[in-house]
This record gives C-alpha cells, sequence and structure tokens, in this order.
C-alpha cells in the first residue's frame, strides 16, 4: 500500500516539540476545552513556547475562550500558528467562521491530516491538543500521527461521565497509549473519580472545583488566569505527574 505523503510532512512539522499532551474525555461538555486552553495560557505565562491545537473540527472553542477575535494564519513554510497572548493557535475556525464543517469519516479524517500536514509548528516546548469527546476519527488519527503522545483525560464526577470515561480509559490502556492521568472537573462537594482512576492503574491527577464566575472570564485572557479554575489548574500543573510537560527546558 502507498503511504500518504502527508504524513511525513506532519511528523516533519511536530518534529521541534518537546511534549505533546492530548486532552480526551469520554462524554463532551466535561471542561476539555476550558483546561486545554487555560493550561496553554498559563504555561505561556510561565514563560514556555506553547502550541494549542483545537481539533474539534465541529466545535472549535478555544479561540472563543481565549477571546481571540477573527484570525489569519501567516504563510512560511506551511502555515503558521496565529500568536496570541504567547500562544500558537491553530483551529479550524479561520477556515469555516460561523459555519458548521458537517464532516464523517475519510472527510473528517483527510481534513484533519492535512490540517496537521499544512503547519509549521517550528520549536515547542509543549504542544496542548484539545480534542471532541470520544473515541472517533480525530482520536485515531492524532495517536496514529504522533508518536510521544500523552492522554491527559478529563471526567466530571457525575456516574454518566464516569461510566464513559472508564470505557475510553479501558481502551488507551489496552492500546499501550500512554494516559498522564485522570483529571476530575466541576467538583462540588467530594471529589467521585479518585476510585475509577485507581481501578485503571492510572494516575488521579486532581480536582478542579466548579466555577460559577468562569463564564464572565470568558473572552478575556486576564481575567481567565484569576480565576479559581486557572489557580488550581496552575498547583496541578507544577505537581507530579503534570510537572515534567511544563517544565522549562535545561540550557545547553
Ligand atoms: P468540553 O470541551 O469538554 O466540551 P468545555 O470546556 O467547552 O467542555 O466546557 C463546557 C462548559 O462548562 C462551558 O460552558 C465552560 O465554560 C463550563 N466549565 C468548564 N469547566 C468549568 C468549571 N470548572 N466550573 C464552571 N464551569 C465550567
Ligand atoms: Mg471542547
Amino acid at each position: 500500500m502507498m503511504k500518504d505523503p502527508r504524513i511525513y510532512g506532519i511528523r516533519r512539522s511536530l518534529s521541534g516539540i518537546r511534549n505533546t499532551l492530548c486532552v480526551v474525555s469520554g462524554k463532551g461538555g466535561v471542561g476539555k476545552s476550558t483546561i486545554s486552553t487555560l493550561m496553554a495560557l498559563i504555561a505561556a505565562n510561565m514563560g514556555l513556547a506553547v502550541g494549542l491545537l483545537d481539533l474539534d473540527l465541529h466545535g472549535p472553542s478555544c479561540h472563543v475562550i481565549l477571546g481571540v477575535g477573527d484570525f489569519w494564519y501567516e504563510e512560511e513554510r506551511g502555515i503558521k500558528p496565529y500568536m496570541y497572548e504567547g500562544i500558537g493557535i491553530v483551529s479550524i475556525y479561520p477556515f469555516i467562521g460561523e459555519r458548521c464543517a458537517p464532516l464523517r469519516g475519510v472527510a473528517l479524517s483527510s481534513a484533519i491530516t492535512e490540517l496537521l500536514a499544512i503547519i509549521n509548528w517550528g520549536r515547542l516546548d509543549i504542544l496542548i491538543v484539545d480534542m471532541p469527546p470520544g473515541m472517533g476519527d480525530p482520536l485515531l488519527d492524532i495517536a496514529r500521527y504522533v508518536r510521544s503522545l500523552s492522554f491527559l483525560v478529563v471526567t466530571t464526577g457525575s456516574k454518566v461521565s464516569l461510566t464513559t470515561v472508564s470505557r475510553l480509559l479501558r481502551y488507551l490502556i489496552d492500546h499501550r497509549y500512554c494516559v498522564v492521568g485522570l483529571l476530575e472537573n466541576m467538583v462540588i462537594g467530594a471529589p467521585r473519580a479518585e476510585s475509577i482512576a485507581k481501578h485503571h492503574g492510572v494516575r488521579y491527577v486532581g480536582s478542579i472545583p466548579f466555577d460559577a464566575g468562569l463564564e464572565h472570564a470568558i473572552g478575556c485572557p486576564r481575567k481567565l488566569l484569576e480565576t479559581k479554575i486557572a489557580k488550581t489548574l496552575r498547583d496541578l500543573m507544577m505537581a507530579d505527574p503534570l510537572s515534567r510537560f511544563f517544565s522549562k527546558p535545561k540550557p545547553i
């Protein structure tokens, strides 16, 4: 079978990236985009070279959370990530605007391959990938292309989310992917996901409280950094098992 030449382009484009952290979940609406975007913002504020890839082609959200507005990419041996608040952003948004992208199967997979092949990321300390929910084409594609990929799995404490995330964890572990751990979001009262992490033999990264103030901060990076979520996330990013992704490179 002929190899897709775009795969070489993707591997070359990803070769200058130290770490890739892919934020996944079983269910939608558990906070993947919020967590990916805030992690990117915090990492950029820490002085790291950070990229944020929004791979939710049906519902891109990172640009909304950051309040990027309309943007377009410059070209330099491929498209250059759009720099905003120190983050190199790539999203389908500039291509589709306010329209939807009704893609499925091969077309969806091809759009992801195409997007990945034309980005020139340059050198990055960390690339954070915001994924759509579940185990569809985007997850299977990125796992195929990015060799040293690590998954950060997000859930809420709801039984509905825990049941589904348990399935996702089983899939990732059975297929020998690197699972950094399980992060519980929107916690009100006692956290509930620790036993699921333990059951699957993965780390429980910690819990992020439900923050009623988040909505007022959407679209404003300065306010986002002051939310309870950002403060908790910053502490988690400094601690094991996330700290190795957010440490500064050692000078040569
Ligand atoms: P996903 O990407 O998993 O679909 P989002 O990040 O879009 O989820 O979050 C879904 C909704 O929940 C958004 O309106 C977001 O602002 C809100 N949200 C996310 N995390 C929290 C939190 N810790 N506290 C309060 N609201 C939150
Ligand atoms: Mg999302």
